[in-house]
């Protein structure tokens, strides 16, 4: 890869309108942001969530670090599309007008919704074909037999942790199905209510057992109080679950997760935690 410029907030351009083109193609422009080459604060935020997910330096400036895992992405599927017989255009890391029309006919052939964008199903397709343990077909789910095996175990001790504490903490949901997810992502973008995730079905930890949502009741009811959330969640931590009233995008007070150092395109591509 040849050397970038590093752009930012206020930046314009060429390189301005490469980033955004890679960002949109690869399904994570959730706030959607013009392909306009004017670096806004939708755009910023997009580059902060994509940094998240490779556990890079989440400061939102695209320099040579935030670039080339950015391009090696796209060139990845640029030659898988190539690989499968569709004409995605030289592998040069932009995914512009040839890749989308490659992605889409892809989608067509695959009975996939032709987006033109590998959202999280088209990535399994593409890179994980031969899918065998079809968690894309799996029921939602507040069992905690819903989750892999060492999550189970860890939210088998959070609970104990949590009566030892004197409180009542359910949980209400484990795993949840891929089809639910699009409907939650739904929500605040095309259906009614307020965003609550920048998880299309897929790409949450909850549809692939290693997540779930829980709460403190009092006398029978979810509590509201804030600071129940928060004693329950440092009781979490303390067994080692990240819990999303951390998380700096969207925070979320009951949820609850381990990932194994993994993200959830490792998972679309077939990488499986200990214990599957
Ligand atoms: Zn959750």
């Amino acid at each position: 890869m040849s050397v970038f410029p590093s752009i930012r907030l206020g930046s314009t351009g060429h390189y301005v309108r490469l980033l955004q083109a890679d960002l949109n193609g690869l399904a994570l422009n959730y706030n959607g942001f013009a392909l306009d080459g004017h670096f806004d604060q939708k755009t910023s935020d997009a580059v902060k969530n994509f940094q998240d997910r490779f556990s890079l330096n989440r400061d939102g400036i695209v320099r040579n670090s935030t670039w080339k895992v950015l391009v090696d992405n796209v060139l990845a599927v640029q030659r898988l599309l190539k690989q499968n017989g569709y004409h995605a255009g030289y592998a040069d890391g932009w995914f512009g007008a040839t890749t989308t029309a490659a992605v889409i006919a892809f989608q067509k052939a695959h009975g996939l919704y032709p987006s033109g964008i590998v959202d999280p199903r088209t990535r399994q397709a593409l890179f994980h074909p031969h899918d065998k343990d079809h968690y894309q077909n799996r029921p939602t789910s507040a069992s905690l037999d819903s989750l892999n095996p060492h999550v189970a175990a860890m939210a088998r001790r959070f609970l104990e942790l949590t009566r030892a504490n004197h409180m009542d903490v359910r949980i209400y949901t484990a795993f949840r199905s891929w089809d639910d997810e699009d409907r939650l992502f739904a929500q605040g973008r095309w259906t009614p209510g307020p965003i609550v995730t920048n998880a299309r079905g897929g790409d949450s930890y909850h549809n692939w057992g290693l997540a779930f949502d829980a709460a403190p009741f009092e006398n029978g009811a979810m509590t509201t109080d804030v600071s129940k959330f928060r004693l329950m969640g440092q009781l979490g931590k303390q067994v080692g679950l990240q819990w999303g009233g951390d998380f700096k995008s969207i925070v979320d007070y009951p949820h609850f997760q381990h990932t194994f150092g993994l993200n959830t395109w490792d998972l679309l591509d077939g990488v499986r935690p200990p214990g599957e």
